[in-house]
Order: C-alpha cells, then sequence, then structure tokens
C-alpha cells in the first residue's frame, strides 16, 4: 500500500541527514515526527514533532507507533530493539536486520565474507587471544576499529606493531573491534541506491571520493575510473541490497586497491558522499527515501550536470565567527547547505555545498578555490 501525502513519517535520529529527509518529507506534504534526544536536534527543528527522548524510551516509542504511518532511521546506531518494537506498530523501513547487519562492523564484515565480496583481510578482536592471533595474521600498517558506534574515524587507532595493537584495544576499552589491514588506495568511491517495497533497484552516478583525516572532503561525480569498474561498483551494492531485502536508500563505499574493487562499509540511510544529488539529480537521495519508505514508484536518478560536493566542517569557524558567505554564495553555480548546527567544533559537520560546471575540472578549480579563501581566518578590519 502507498503511503501518501498527509501521511505521518517517523525519523528516528535529528541530525543534518534527518534534516535534509524531513525538508523533502514536507515539501512533498508529508508530517514528520523526529525522536532524537538532542533539544537542538537539526532535524527536529523543521519537524512537525520532535519528541526529545532517548531511543529506548518506551513512551516515546509508544508516541511513534501510535501517530506514524511508517518509520526510518537516518542514522544505524539505533538500537535493535527500538526498531523490532516499533514494527509490531507500523512498517520500519529499512528493516532491523539489514540496520543490525550495517550497524556493527563484524556483523557487516562477516555479512559480505559470506556473500563472497571481498573486503579489505580483517580479523574479528574479542579477547586478548584473538588480538595476538590478529597481530600475526594481518599485516601492518593496520587499523583496530571498534565495532559499533564509530563513524568519521572516529574509534579508529592506525598500527604498526603488535605492542601498539595492545595499548589501542586498551584506549577502546576492549571493546569488540576489528583489525584490518591498511590498503594501498587508488581511489574511493561510493554509489548510494534506492531498494523499493517491491525490490526494484535504482542507483545514483558513482560518487570519486576524497577523505581527510578519515573524513569524507570532497565528492566529485562522475567518479574518474572507467565504465567496468562502475558497473561493478553498482552490481555489488544492489547485490548487497537484495541480500539485506532493504527498503530504502542505502550506500556502498569502496576501495580500490590496486586495481581492485573491495567494500569498505555498508550505510543504511542516505549518505554524505550522496549530498550532490540534491542539486546535480533530477530526484535527490532525500526524496527518494521518502519515495521508497513510502512505497511509491522511485524516482529518475539520472545526472544533470558535472558536481563537486564539499564538506563544511566546524574548523571554517575561526574563533567561533561564521565563514565569510559571500565567498559561497556570490557564485551562481554554488549550492549552499547548511545543517542549523549551534556549535562550530573541528571536525563537526555543518554543512557542505554543492559546485555544479560543464565539466569536472571546471568544478574542482572553482571548489578548491573556495575552499583554499574558507580555510584563512578572515583579515582584521
Ligand atoms: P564514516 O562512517 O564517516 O564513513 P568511519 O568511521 O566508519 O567513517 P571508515 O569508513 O572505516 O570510517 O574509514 C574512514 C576512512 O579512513 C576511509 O574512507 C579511508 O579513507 C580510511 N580507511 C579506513 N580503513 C582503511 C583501510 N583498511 N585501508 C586504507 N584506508 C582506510
Ligand atoms: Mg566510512
Amino acid at each position: 500500500m502507498k503511503i501518501l501525502p498527509g501521511s505521518t513519517i517517523g525519523m528516528l535520529g535529528g541530525g543534518q541527514l534527518g534534516r535534509m529527509f524531513t525538508i523533502a518529507a514536507r515539501t512533498m506534504g508529508y508530517e514528520v515526527i523526529v525522536l532524537d534526544p538532542d533539544v537542538n536536534s537539526p532535524a527536529g527543528q523543521l519537524a512537525t514533532r520532535h519528541i526529545c527522548a532517548q531511543y529506548s524510551e518506551q513512551a516515546a516509542l509508544d508516541t511513534m507507533g501510535r501517530d506514524c504511518d511508517v518509520v526510518t532511521t537516518e542514522f544505524e546506531n539505533i538500537p535493535a530493539s527500538t526498531l523490532e518494537q516499533l514494527a509490531a506498530d507500523c512498517p520500519v523501513r529499512p528493516g532491523a536486520r539489514a540496520v543490525t547487519i550495517t550497524q556493527d562492523r563484524i556483523h557487516e564484515k562477516t555479512f559480505l565474507q559470506e556473500q563472497q565480496i571481498p573486503t579489505a583481510p580483517f580479523a574479528v578482536i574479542n579477547s586478548e587471544q584473538d588480538l595476538r592471533a590478529a597481530s600475526e595474521s594481518i599485516d601492518t600498517p593496520a587499523i583496530l576499529k571498534v565495532s559499533h558506534f564509530g563513524y568519521d574515524g572516529k574509534g579508529q587507532y592506525g598500527i604498526s606493531s603488535a605492542e601498539q595493537a595492545q595499548q589501542a584495544w586498551q584506549s577502546l576499552n576492549r571493546e569488540a573491534c576489528v583489525l584490518e589491514q591498511r590498503m594501498p588506495l587508488d581511489v574511493e568511491v561510493s554509489v548510494v541506491l534506492a531498494r523499493g517495497v517491491d525490490g526494484q533497484v535504482v542507483t545514483y552516478p558513482v560518487a570519486e571520493n576524497i577523505h581527510e583525516q578519515g573524513i569524507l572532503d570532497i565528492s566529485i561525480v562522475p567518479a574518474r575510473i572507467d565504465d567496468a569498474l562502475k558497473q561493478q561498483v553498482i552490481e555489488t551494492a544492489t547485490h548487497i541490497a537484495n541480500e539485506l531485502d532493504y527498503i530504502g536508500v542505502m550506500a556502498v563505499e569502496f576501495f580500490v586497491s590496486n586495481g581492485k574493487l573491495l567494500v569498505n562499509e555498508i550505510a543504511p540511510r542516505p549518505h554524505n558522499s550522496g549530498h550532490y544529488s540534491l542539486d546535480a539529480c533530477v530526484t535527490d537521495q532525500f526524496e527518494q527515501q521518502v519515495r521508497a519508505v513510502c512505497g511509491l514508484t522511485l524516482g529518475d536518478t539520472s545526472l544533470l550536470s558535472p558536481v563537486v560536493m564539499v564538506n563544511m566542517l566546524g574548523d571554517l569557524w575561526h574563533g567561533g565567527n561564521a565563514p565569510d558567505w559571500h565567498l559561497l554564495l556570490d557564485h551562481e553555480n554554488v549550492k549552499l547547505h547548511l545543517y542549523g548546527k549551534q556549535q562550530a567544533r573541528p571536525g563537526r559537520k555543518m554543512g557542505h555545498y554543492n559546485v555544479v560546471a560543464d565539466s569536472i575540472d571546471a568544478a574542482l578549480i572553482l571548489a578548491s578555490e573556495i575552499q583554499t579563501r574558507l580555510h584563512k581566518p578572515a583579515s582584521p578590519v
């Protein structure tokens, strides 16, 4: 059954992804209830209603279950029990299984291994003994990654010796981890896709991603890799979505290492590397999430123009002052998106801008010119 405008969509998580979803859903005439414990939640500001509570709070879940026609999520760290409980009252898309697998690196990598999808060599660390064995089997340099609740490179330590692995694991409170070989990277790419209630899959153009200190810095679309590799990216991501019986928008991050494609991670939600779609595609990834979770026909994902997306981190708020917006707004082909976050902290994603142009080269030149100027603190008047 299609869930039509006028209905209410529940959003678990109220960050920037939830905010951009909320904008899309409200534009299309839906009501949105956001559940997020942060009083200043970026999505909560724009929602029909913001329930300010923990994700496991019973009264909040009762209200969501009663008042929502469908529930979706903007981040993977929602407790599985929350999703299962809500599913008793209304459709939850994506479902608990898909989120449970993708929220835990051990489950995720084990799932990929079962599907015979290549990843960087890794070992599961649950004990001292596992760590000793892994230090033998995984080549250095390696990265120790906490299994749960990692994002933007948090909960990760570079490892070059067995002793260092020990120390890093202590720093991670001996929590479950994966030790992963650090691969030489030709390039990083990702693809966003949507899978509908009927199993139909549409994919977005593949993005080429450049990270700085574990955080996405820019995405270049279309990615500058050959067509055969793009095809492999699309086929692998589609296979994953089908195997997860996924409903909604999902992204898969890949490494290209010595010409070989490896899956890095799966995100059960729209993705930072898909923000280019807001200004460069017929249907952006957030409208697509509305369409997918409401059982509507999936939108056209065609790219209208080459585009470069640049993230704006809190580091650009020099001394707490907002950047000089003229640097962005004076360009007719630069599109600014801000997330409504009150406090700028180093590494915090505050917004992004998309540069659309006739060619990738032209977009890249302007994007990096703006980026350089934004990084310089304004000179005193
Ligand atoms: P996010 O959820 O924001 O993508 P995350 O905390 O889950 O971040 P990862 O995707 O695991 O982090 O890693 C972030 C970045 O660090 C990668 O995009 C890549 O640039 C680098 N990286 C991570 N693992 C490896 C690896 N095994 N080999 C080489 N580079 C890596
Ligand atoms: Mg990642």
